[in-house]
């Protein structure tokens, strides 16, 4: 019989997690039930994911940029990508502003929901903390971002998983050197991160082999901890112009793919599906960088001279999916608590600031909100509404964070084959599975 692909099997640990969420929730020990001895298995298989994000950056970025063997090959990938980056991000801002704005979503709220939603949220320690979060992250000044990305010390930058700007930087420093020492004198480091390449890939099809059950756990706890129906339906319109503007975005996506890379799209969702379904389960594009990088390079045929840069930097700066619900989040929120800042000059300022905030936004869950009270703050929102601002969307986050981090993800894609194909770097693809090997050594 032949295999179900894999795409399949974790669609089918999704729709069964949800069903199994649903009905605990319906039984007075179900929510705990799923906390104590189901959740664990979710966060097991996202720390495998996590555990070799690393590694993997470390050694295909290493590889990446010592195949360029000359470094002005590098400068222009480089250039092209943060270009295409921000041009996807443009893009989402203004796809966002204009939904918001002709939908007008906001303008449904009634004062009886506002009053309850603050009434739940506004002193919930999560929304406190993402506020205290926000605070913290621009005391730091204009440049702190630069100063952020060169670490001081290489070991602890590898050993924290939420400084991966920096382990980019320490890795791009160090290829560039290597390209700088020459081939004979650079080989044996060259050859040890090639064969350190291999292994981590062949980690992520081995891990891979644990989604279809890792996402069931995953979901089923999303459902069990999720807010009261109720509150969710009073925000169906807000979240529901999110979710419009993030399936424009893919739209775009394919787009592009069709007319730049003359690739069918619909085989591009088809090959990303295992990323996007992971994107989706654990709201980390960080988590399921991993899996991104094994179906770009293996599955869809582009280049590890382009992907190993591409891709990691992507995950953490270019966040097409965040900036969209960034802006949408923002102009809501003045639709309902602060109509008199809705001015054309604040909305521009949105498409900068939410830019800008999307690149500051860590890869992680949540990380989009924290970051939108800083768009709030940027245009001039008065600081005693944040508490009620975030409150008014916090009920309907995570959910529409599980479909921001999809559009981050499948956005990343896009950018690594635009800049393959335009540097001739996209080819057939050469897919691997996890047993090619098995025979010999079982
Ligand atoms: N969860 C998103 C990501 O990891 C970031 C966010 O929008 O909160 O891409």
């Amino acid at each position: 019989m032949k295999k179900l692909e894999l795409h399949w099997q974790i669609m089918i640990g999704m729709v069964l997690g949800l069903l199994f969420g649903f009905g605990m929730a319906q039984v007075v020990w179900g929510k705990q039930f799923i906390l104590d001895w189901i959740g664990p298995f979710g966060s097991i298989f996202v720390n495998l994911l996590k555990l070799i994000a690393v590694p993997l950056i470390l050694a295909s970025l290493i590889k990446g940029i010592s195949d360029l063997k000359d470094i002005s090959k590098f400068r222009n990938i480089g250039l092209r990508t943060i270009g295409i980056y921000i041009f996807t991000t443009v893009i989402a801002i203004t796809i966002g502003l204009v939904l918001v704005n002709v939908i007008k979503p906001g303008e449904g709220i009634s004062e009886e929901t506002i009053a309850k939603l603050s009434e739940t949220y506004a002193n919930d320690s999560n929304v406190q903390g993402k506020i205290a979060e926000a605070t913290n992250q621009k005391e730091g000044g204009p440049l702190r971002f630069l100063v952020d990305m060169v670490p001081d010390n290489a070991i602890a930058a590898l050993g924290n998983n939420k400084l991966m700007l920096q382990v980019i930087f320490f890795t791009i420093f160090m290829g560039i050197s290597m390209l700088l020492v020459g081939e004979k004198r650079s080989k044996p480091l060259k050859k040890f991160f090639d064969s350190l390449n291999d292994v981590v890939l062949k980690m992520v099809d081995l891990i891979m082999l644990a989604a279809p059950v890792a996402v069931f756990a995953l979901l089923s706890q999303v459902v069990v901890t999720a807010d009261d129906p109720e509150i969710l339906q009073k925000l169906l319109s807000y979240a529901g112009v999110v979710v419009l503007g993030l399936v424009l975005m893919i739209v775009f996506y394919c787009t592009v793919v069709s007319i730049y890379t003359k690739k069918n799209p619909i085989w591009f969702l088809k090959q990303m599906s295992p990323a996007q379904l992971l994107a989706f389960s654990t709201s980390s594009s960080a988590a399921t960088l991993p899996v991104t990088m094994e179906r770009v390079e293996e599955h869809i045929g582009v280049d590890k001279e382009v992907s190993s840069f591409v891709l990691p930097v992507g995950a953490t700066i270019n966040m097409d999916g965040t900036s969209l619900y960034q802006a949408v989040a923002a102009v809501f929120i003045m639709q309902v608590l602060w109509p008199e800042g809705l001015t054309f000059s604040n909305q521009l300022y949105i498409v900068l600031t939410a830019l800008l905030a999307s690149i500051g936004s860590a890869a992680v869950p949540g990380a989009g909100m924290v970051m939108l009270v800083i768009v709030l703050e940027a245009i001039g929102f008065p600081p005693d509404l944040y508490p009620v601002a975030l409150a008014l969307i916090f009920a309907v986050d995570r959910p529409l964070d599980m479909c921001r981090t999809v559009v981050n993800v499948t956005g990343d894609a896009t950018v690594a084959m635009v800049v393959a194909k335009s540097v001739d770097k996209l080819h057939d693809p050469k897919p691997k599975n996890w047993d090619d090997n098995y025979d010999k050594v079982k």
